[in-house]
């Protein structure tokens, strides 16, 4: 029973997410990820084995005297430095993806958590302040969180960090963390940075505020040949993106998945999620990542 409660705490207390921030300029910025979105992850892995739906099965018990604590759970998977998902024991189910969620909220997260929750996929939300504007942003926001899905750092303005100053890259990041906190009461533990591009600075305060930096391996949603959810679903699944000279695919164990806040997107999201577990793919939970703290 102790275990029980236990295990009902800590998942209540892992799981967040949220929502992220708006438009224009994330979507002129992400354009630029298309370099990236080329370049495929690095091939950390070989095996698949599908298990579960979701990651969370080697949850550490609580420790002797039952007080539920953050640390307790063994984390699963850490992110490497191609920002993909690799199992941390050589025993873990590597085929498996992260779903990510960026410049949230604006218009479509928090559909997008309700089908994901139905789904029971869990997700990051990667946020931006400039979506947190108003008490309804904040709701959004709170909602995704007490959904269970996990809110990440996205900067305040979506802003090309390497063109900004020490003193605004701060603002952009710190800033954000405290605004977040003052909303769901929990500081971000994954940052990712507009367009993929971060400076030596940025990464040294990511880690200072005790954040994961990532980036992603491929998402096709900002592309216009992708701007429609069946063309999209296509991609997503088959990691193929023709229309944008991707013929080869770019799904593989461990693949970190961007997509955004997206009226096709959030169409999509659905068989996105069911295309990727009828190839055998698991959503890993991102309560099951390692993190800084
Ligand atoms: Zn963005």
């Amino acid at each position: 029973m102790k275990n029980i409660i236990w295990v009902l705490f800590a998942t209540a207390l892992l799981m967040t997410a949220c929502a992220e921030e708006t438009t224009d300029k994330g979507k002129a910025g992400e354009v630029t990820d298309k370099e990236r979105t080329e370049e495929p992850a690095e091939d950390t892995s070989n095996a698949n084995k599908n298990e579960s739906e979701d990651g969370n099965k080697e949850r550490k018990q609580p420790n002797q005297n039952g007080t539920a604590q953050e640390e307790v759970i063994e984390p699963e998977y850490k992110i490497d430095e191609n920002s993909s998902v690799v199992p941390i024991n050589k025993e873990g189910n590597e085929k498996v993806v992260l779903l990510t969620i960026d410049d949230v909220p604006d218009g479509h997260a928090l559909n997008m958590a309700k089908t994901l929750k139905n789904l029971n996929a869990g997700a990051i939300f990667f946020v931006n302040g400039h979506f947190l504007e108003t008490s309804e942003d904040k709701e959004t926001l709170r909602q995704i969180h007490d959904m269970g899905f996990e809110i990440g750092n996205h900067t305040y303005n979506h802003v090309y960090l390497p063109d900004a100053s020490t003193k605004e890259q701060e603002e952009e990041i710190v800033g954000l963390n405290d605004k977040i906190e003052d909303i769901i009461g929990k500081r971000p533990q994954f940052f990712r940075a507009p367009n993929g591009a971060n400076t030596d600075f940025t990464k040294q305060l990511a880690k200072e505020e005790e954040m994961v930096t990532m980036n992603w391996t491929y998402g096709y949603d900002y592309f216009e040949p992708y701007m429609d959810a069946e063309k999209l679903t296509k991609a997503m699944v088959t990691g193929k993106g023709p229309e944008v000279d991707v013929p080869y695919s770019l799904l593989k164990p461990g693949a970190n998945l961007l997509m955004h806040d997206r009226e096709w997107t959030a169409k999509a999201l659905e068989d996105i999620v069911a295309g990727l577990r009828d190839k055998g793919y698991e959503i890993v939970d991102p309560d099951s990542i390692q993190t800084i703290d």
